[in-house]
């Protein structure tokens, strides 16, 4: 029997009563011209560090399903109670609420 616990509380969640709600998130350069990899090559060089850690954060989510990932690319999954998935739909990146400021970076 399978056994699951929240990623964010840690709380275990028990099938039988509980709701297992699966977040993923991708992360992914939004390419707008593929045309040239170059910019792309050199990313990769620079980011070559993250590697391992990317592997070791692979071996700890160990679900199989985390596929397609390179250095700039990450597909996270993460098991949450029905709690943290109440607070992470209405708060997705954890940034402080009371403010609705629209997402520019200025
Ligand atoms: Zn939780």
């Amino acid at each position: 029997m399978l056994h699951y616990s929240c990623d964010v509380c840690k709380r275990p969640i028990n099938l039988g009563t509980d709701v297992r709600h699966v977040v993923k998130i991708e992360v992914f350069p939004a390419v707008e011209d593929q045309e040239c990899g170059c910019q792309d090559a050199e990313g990769l060089a620079a980011d070559a560090d993250h590697l391992e850690d990317m592997q070791d954060l692979l071996e700890r989510l160990d679900d199989g399903d985390v596929t397609d990932l390179d250095e700039s690319t990450r597909s996270l999954r993460f098991d949450l109670c029905d709690a943290c998935r109440q607070r992470f739909v209405k708060n997705p990146l954890g940034m402080k609420t009371g403010k609705q400021h629209d997402f520019s970076n200025n």
